[in-house]
């Protein structure tokens, strides 16, 4: 089902070919009913929270479980640009040397070393999401496209989009919306139902968050309803980001009288932590601290009384 990735092509302007890291089966969270949900690889912003740091890159990379390894130095051996060495007994990998050759991780019996992210064809995502139907037509579900940001690829998504549509399948794109107009618009056609975040109204914080401003993002969400999709808006709810009862009757006044069916606060967890650390890279938000239950209910009721429905989602 994997295909080779050569240098020298770039597999973001494929149109039958993507770089996705993941299909997750029985997906409750990512739409209604149940769901497969197909993880794109590659994202503009860069929100210190992410909880999937291995969608950032949009191109395949390397999960290092440092701890699994007992030095046998097998992968030593094959590695032909020596981007491994070993520091103080430690495996380290030169990830600017490495060509993602994969021999390391084939012949490692530890499961030290795994590529995170591969080229597939269209064809083979929508076999693999077809092998569920029988789930999807049950429970009113489908498939949900996400990422990393899914119109990074654009004609990749799209493609994956027109074939699900041709089945018949309910589809639901989860977007951070920052992508330019003229794509988003590609795919309207085919799509039932957009989940789009927004992580705060206020550009700077904004830009602290991700990385990014959020003009873009506000702009589009205005020309989705006008559209008179389906969308449902979803708000990762972080301390110290946008955790304050302030904010919550910001954003339910700025969505208010809108035809939003449902908001959706994200809870904040930790759970993709470990993820940094196999990346080589710093969980940007080490210090931070948890979101209460009672905390989030009361953010809910806030939004509930700007006559929005609200759901708390993990
Ligand atoms: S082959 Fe696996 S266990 Fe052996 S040194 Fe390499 S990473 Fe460590
Ligand atoms: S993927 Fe290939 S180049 Fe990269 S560390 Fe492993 S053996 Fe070396």
């Amino acid at each position: 089902m994997f295909l080779e990735l050569s240098k020298e092509e770039d597999p973001l302007n494929g149109n039958q070919t993507g770089i996705i890291f993941n299909i997750q089966r029985y997906s409750i969270h990512d739409g209604p009913g149940i769901r497969s949900t197909v993880f794109l690889k590659g994202c503009p912003l860069k929100c210190k929270w992410c909880s999937n740091p291995e969608s950032i890159n949009p191109y395949p990379e390397i999960f290092l479980r440092v701890e699994r390894c007992n030095q046998c130095e097998k992968c030593l051996e094959v590695c032909t640009p020596q981007a491994i060495t070993f520091i103080e007994n430690s495996i380290r990998i030169n990830r600017d040397k490495c060509d993602l050759c994969m021999k390391c991780e084939n012949i490692c019996s530890f499961g030290v070393i795994n590529h995170i992210g591969y080229k597939i064809t269209v064809n083979d995502v929508v076999t693999e999401v077809m092998r569920d139907e029988l789930f999807y037509n049950n429970s009113g579900g489908g498939v949900t496209i996400s990422g990393g940001e899914p119109l990074y690829q654009i004609g990749f998504t799209l493609n994956l989009l027109k074939e699900f549509k041709k089945r018949s399948l309910h589809t639901t794109i989860d977007t951070t919306g920052y992508a330019k107009w003229e794509e988003i618009d590609k795919i309207f056609d085919y799509v039932d139902l957009i989940l789009f975040d927004i992580k705060h109204l206020n550009q700077e914080i904004h830009q602290k968050g991700t990385g990014v401003k959020n003009d873009l993002i506000l702009n589009n969400l205005v020309k989705i309803l006008e559209k008179g999709l389906r969308i449902w808006i979803r708000v990762p709810v972080i301390p110290g980001f946008n955790d304050s009862s302030h904010y919550m009757n910001e954003l339910g006044e700025f969505l208010s009288g809108k035809p939003i069916e449902k908001v959706s606060l994200l809870q904040y967890h930790e759970w993709g932590k470990h993820k940094y650390k196999y990346l080589d890279r710093i969980y940007p938000l080490s210090d931070t601290s948890f979101i209460e239950d009672e905390q989030l209910h009361k953010f809910k009721n806030i939004i509930e009384s700007h006559g929005l429905e609200v759901t708390i989602d993990y």
